[in-house]
């Protein structure tokens, strides 16, 4: 944000906001807002916790995981190298620093993301952190404070950095069960996953002066729209304005925010009936014991009915999820379940055509079925919005999982979407908030949740309704953190590198199946799904079934213990122990 002179850089910085000399002892003193325009400018992670808490509290978490490069990741430099980079340029270990520490006098868990490392990304190192600080409030019966500021996901670790989207909301959702304040506090920039997670799906959202934050970039939904922004698009004011946030503040008064927050909250505690809590080391142990029967280990060996592992290039995979004539969620409504009665809306207001949704039989039994709709002309996908789904799409899905669990049906997700709509209306309507609360909802839905990757699994739009007990991957389906096409503009010189970037990303079933994001690839006829929809749809129907059925003998409470150890290992686990990918 400040760019200096190189020679009196220790002295002066230059203000991004009104190009003001600005002497840095006075800036600092100022908490690094200027005092001639009151340009709030970035923070590291150690400065923020500095500014925020009680001097002599502070007593960081532990911060070294084992390296972790699950995909073997490499763009125009190999992933180890820029984790190499950024841990020199910042002295941090990685993109958060998790503490415990006092608040006025209110012991908390924090957590604070640092923009300096690799764009404050998401990945599977920091989710786990952030998991552990959250872990750490419920042991310590205190409440979690979250400081964010990242551009989402971190791309060089695909589709497992995706799941530290569910990692984390599920750490949160724990809180909200225990009756314990979770605060986050969005400082610029605050963007894709991380926004569409636990950015927003706490109890309480704060928003920094001059903080950003939205699911889609501005510069990703002008290229998409095409449109120019309205003023002020996605800043503070603006989420304010649009009931996304509680409120707008100053970084002077941030401490003292935090404090009275803290404080009313305490004098409620006392009044909520004890939580019965857990050990930190018997929790973890069960996690690591646990028998797991809904979430068996990959066997690489047992690819698909015939035995022949797929072998197709990732980027003509990404083209067959994309084929036109590649089933939809409504023609599988039609070929694979009986009786679909479609129901409609969010009621808020709006009614989602990129996301159908209603009771169906499945082989006789009743199921609750949402999909992604697309469609197979042009006319199709533009009245469905390519089944990019927006928040009242999201909150109609959010609407039919709660109805599901009250009325003992299990829920069938059909995933098969671009991405979230990056619109600048999905925006105003909270299109991060509102994926967030699904994924927390499904991380405690008390009833059965099958989720099929049936086309394109893209990002979080896809995780909204993909955090299930078993989530099944059609052969030439594809899932991934972002598209082949955004990543290569990102990490390579152009997006003319996609299918550099597609197969770098992992995210082909079988790939997926070995990462253990996927639990059961389902062949598709030797052709393709396009070319024999019937036999498809006869292949899903079986693999429903199988995958159902010894769902539906766990009692409620089970599932949802082992849905959460399912994604917890994508942390922990995960890191370190490296897939052979080859
Ligand atoms: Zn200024």
């Amino acid at each position: 944000m400040t760019a200096t002179a190189p020679r009196e850089e220790q002295l002066w910085s230059r203000c991004a906001g009104c190009a003001s000399l600005l002497y840095r002892k006075r800036l600092r003193r100022n908490l690094d807002v200027c005092p001639e325009c009151g340009e709030h400018s970035r923070l590291g992670a150690p400065e923020r916790l500095r500014q925020l808490v009680d001097p002599g509290s502070l007593r960081l978490l532990a911060d070294r995981l084992p390296e972790a490069d699950p995909l073997d990741f490499v763009d125009v430099l190999p992933y180890p190298h820029r984790l190499t980079g950024a841990r020199a340029s910042t002295g941090l270990a990685e993109g958060v620093v998790c503490a415990t520490a006092t608040i006025g006098g209110h012991p908390v868990a924090l957590a604070v993301m640092d923009f300096r490392f690799l764009g404050g990304s998401l990945g599977c190192a920091v989710g786990e952190l952030i998991t552990r600080a959250a872990e750490r409030a419920l042991d310590d019966r205190t409440p979690l404070v979250l400081i964010t500021a990242s551009g989402g996901a971190r791309m060089q670790e695909g589709a497992l950095s995706l799941m530290q989207m569910a990692t984390v909301s599920q750490a949160i959702a724990a809180l909200r069960e225990a009756g314990l304040l979770t605060v986050s506090v969005l400082t610029d920039p605050t963007y894709g996953g991380v926004a569409a997670s636990f950015a927003t799906n706490t109890d309480l959202v704060l928003a920094e002066s001059g903080a950003r934050m939205g699911f889609a970039g501005p510069r990703v939904i002008r290229q998409i729209t095409g449109r120019a922004l309205p003023e002020g698009f996605q800043t503070a004011d603006f989420l304010l304005r649009h009931g996304q946030v509680d409120m707008v503040v100053q970084r002077r008064s941030l401490r003292g925010r935090l404090m009275a927050l803290l404080a009313a909250t305490r004098a409620g505690r006392p009044a909520r009936p004890p939580v019965p809590r857990q050990e930190p080391a018997s929790r973890r142990e069960r996690l690591a014991d646990d028998g797991a029967a809904l979430a068996r280990p990959a066997d690489p060996a047992a690819e698909g009915d015939d035995g022949t592992p797929a072998v197709r290039d990732a980027w003509d995979t990404v083209r067959m999820a994309r084929h036109p004539g590649r089933p939809t969620t409504l023609d599988y409504l039609d070929s694979v379940f009986d009786g679909f009665v479609e129901l409609h809306g969010d009621r808020l207001g709006a009614d989602c055509p990129a996301i159908v949704g209603g009771v169906a039989r499945l082989a006789g039994r009743y199921v609750m079925v949402i999909g992604h709709q697309k469609g197979h002309t042009t006319a199709e996908l533009v009245a469905r919005n390519f089944g990019m789904a927006s928040p009242a799409g999201h909150r109609k899905a959010l609407r039919l999982m709660r109805l599901a669990a009250r009325l003992g049906l299990p829920v069938v997700t059909l995933v098969d979407t671009p991405g979230a709509d990056p619109g600048v209306s999905a925006e105003e309507q909270g299109q991060a908030a509102a994926i967030a609360e699904n994924i927390l909802t499904l991380t405690v839905l008390p009833t059965p949740v099958l989720a099929v990757i049936t086309g394109e699994g893209g990002s979080g739009g896809a995780l909204a309704l993909a955090v299930a007990d078993r989530v099944l991957m059609l052969e030439n389906a594809v899932y991934s953190v972002i598209s082949p096409e955004g990543c290569a503009a990102i990490l390579w010189p152009d997006r003319s590198a996609a299918p550099q970037a597609a197969r770098a990303l992992r995210l082909t079933a079988p790939d997926l199946r070995r990462l253990g994001v996927v639990d059961e690839v389902v062949s598709e006829p030797s052709s393709a799904a396009h070319d024999d929809p019937a036999d498809t749809a006869h292949r899903l129907r079986a693999a429903l079934l199988a995958n159902l059925l010894p769902l539906l003998d766990v009692p409620p409470a089970m599932l949802v213990r082992l849905r959460r150890q399912r994604f917890r290992r994508f942390g922990a686990n995960r890191v370190g122990a490296r897939a052979d990918l080859r």
